[in-house]
């Protein structure tokens, strides 16, 4: 993230708080960063910053009590409001978080967007963890359309299991629901138990479903063969239970390798083949006919909200 460095009396001059020799920390003319987004002239509801929070990496944000105050349920872990020091000076909170996590945090506190950030997998999931510290629970704040769950879903395509593990251990559930779409070719023995731990029981159970009704629709799907056509003197019922067989084999090696995320491209490099070993053209149009009525009744399938089709 970018700041600016600042002569330590900068924000206190702006603030019109006190005069820059009055501070300890300004005597030492040591240089200081100050958060580009939340720096001293950031005017919210009328009201100036009249707080300041250091990062451990010594950045400082100038936020605004209130707001920190609003959005926390334990007085921002109890550090907020700060006991009065009689100096007058805008107090000072140190917290053990970073910059890259606290910024993020702020951003979803005043409900701004950091998409400018592009903060990894790692720094969302360490924000939504000082969230909660902060009595902040993120099942509040983490809803569509709000720029941290934007965030947090722009992850989904990469890390979709991490991503879903994370809404799961955070009861983020429309998050999950929108994750599940990546997970459909996810592969459900690749799961540690690490992993399985962290998702937990209900959300696990979730999973399960989701692959499992998806390749149980799929099977019912294929059961279905092409249609037969009135006898002709070249193709009879015998010439016509040969597509039917043929189309039950064809079926049988698709599932039993099938993932829920099975591409139509493969659908129909399977089944188109048999088309080869017809030689009457109503079979043919029969089998073409039940392809193309598959393959859209499968991408159907695939397109409906994941999750919520297997709630429990
Ligand atoms: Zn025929």
């Amino acid at each position: 993230m970018d700041y600016f460095d600042f002569n330590m009396h900068l924000p206190f001059d702006q603030l019109g708080a006190t005069p820059r020799d009055e501070h300890p920390r300004a005597q030492s003319n040591q240089t200081i960063s100050v958060s580009t987004a939340f720096h001293p002239d950031v005017h919210i509801d009328n009201i100036y910053p009249d707080i300041m929070l250091v990062s451990s990496d010594q950045v400082f944000f100038h936020v605004h009590l209130h707001r920190l105050l609003s959005a926390s349920d334990n007085g921002f872990n109890a550090l907020l409001p700060p006991p009065p020091d009689g100096s007058g000076l805008v107090p000072i909170v140190v917290l053990p978080e970073p910059a890259e996590i606290l910024n993020i945090a702020l951003h979803a506190i005043y409900n701004v967007p950091a998409s400018q950030y592009a903060p990894s997998f790692e720094t969302l999931s360490g924000t939504l963890d000082m969230l909660m510290r902060y009595g902040i629970p993120p099942a509040r704040m983490v809803l569509p359309p709000t720029p941290l769950y934007a965030l947090l879903l722009s992850h989904a395509p990469l890390r979709p299991i991490d991503t879903y593990a994370l809404a799961a251990a955070h009861s983020l559930e429309d998050l999950a629901v929108a994750v599940s779409a990546h997970l459909l070719s996810f592969s459900l023995p690749a799961l540690t138990d690490e992993l399985a731990a962290r998702i937990g029981a209900h959300y696990l159970k979730r999973l399960f479903l989701l692959h499992h009704n998806r390749l149980t629709a799929l099977k019912q799907l294929l059961l279905q063969p092409p249609a037969a056509h009135v006898d002709t003197p070249a193709c009879g019922g015998s010439e016509q239970r040969r597509l039917t067989r043929a189309w039950a084999l064809a079926a049988a090696h698709l599932v039993w390798d099938a993932r829920p995320n099975l591409s139509m491209n493969m659908l129909q490099a399977a089944l188109r083949p048999l088309e080869r070993d017809l030689t009457c053209e109503l079979c043919a149009f029969a089998l073409r006919d039940r392809i193309a009525v598959l393959i859209t009744d499968w991408s159907a399938v695939k397109v409906r909200r994941p999750l919520a089709l297997v709630d429990s």
